[in-house]
């Protein structure tokens, strides 16, 4: 639900997927829905090798274009490594940080995605930070405080509600089709808003998306739990229909 003065965001995750004919024809289907008096900004994330494809073809849309991860030095000896400077020499507006498969299968840590942050801030991009909790957090009912200590420790000095964006993602409900009740989306998307507000001057108009099996069948419910401001979605961003049906529902 609409926070005053938040514009939602629908971000599309499409993490190692595509093609340039899947980049080609995905936001072909986007841009011919786009313009249509949507409430939220739409973003799509590529991975790296389509990003000058999809920033090409996105041209007039008003759709943005971002990242899936960034180094948190702007250049040197980094095999494989993206700096946030190069997203955003390519024109790339975001990049999502700290997701939580990045923090599984590369072992990021909360201080390195600050790292990342604080680089892409410098950048001039719009960080995603994602936390979230386990299962087996959950289980001990330590959601709160593990959220908690995310934000504590993934968001370095500098951030404003100009500059970030925070992605709520339970880790178990990503790809999984499980979503938590809204009762519980509610309750952790007012605990990031009291702890945003406590630390940021303009902590009230940092978006906070929901991110976690968003699928156009559940979109119009979550979307209506106050203080979130938007999805983060992974497997349905690579549907333009599915991906749109749930940005329209970004109020
Ligand atoms: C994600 O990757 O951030 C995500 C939320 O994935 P999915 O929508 O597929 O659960």
């Amino acid at each position: 639900m609409s926070t005053p003065n938040v514009r939602p965001l629908a971000a599309g995750n499409w993490k190692m997927n595509g093609s340039r004919q899947m980049t080609a024809d995905l936001i072909a289907g986007l841009v011919a829905r786009a313009g249509a008096g949507l409430a939220a900004d739409v973003l799509v994330c590529p991975p790296f090798p389509y990003i000058p494809a999809a920033l090409t073809a996105v041209a007039g849309s008003g759709i943005a274009v971002g990242g899936q991860d960034c180094h948190a030095k702007p250049a040197g000896a980094h095999t494989g490594d993206v700096a946030a400077v190069m997203l955003a020499d390519l024109g790339c507006r975001y990049v999502i940080l700290g997701h939580s498969e990045r923090r599984t299968d590369h072992g990021e840590s909360s201080a390195q995605v600050a790292a990342k942050t604080s680089a892409a801030l410098a950048a001039g991009l719009t960080a995603i930070v994602c936390i979230g909790e386990t299962e087996l957090q959950r289980d001990r009912g330590e959601t709160l405080k593990i959220v908690e200590n995310q934000i504590v420790e993934s968001l370095p000095a500098g951030v404003t509600a100009a500059n970030l964006v925070v992605a709520y993602e339970p880790v178990w409900a990503i790809g999984t089709g499980r979503t938590p009740t809204t009762a519980d989306v509610a309750a952790v998307h007012a605990h990031i808003r009291k702890l945003l507000q406590a630390r940021l001057a303009d902590g009230g108009a940092v978006r906070v998306l929901y991110g976690g099996s968003v699928k156009p069948a559940n979109a119009a419910e979550l979307m209506a739990v106050p203080e979130v401001n938007g999805a983060l979605v992974g497997g349905a961003s690579l549907k333009a229909d599915d991906f749109w049906a749930i940005a329209a529902a970004c109020k």
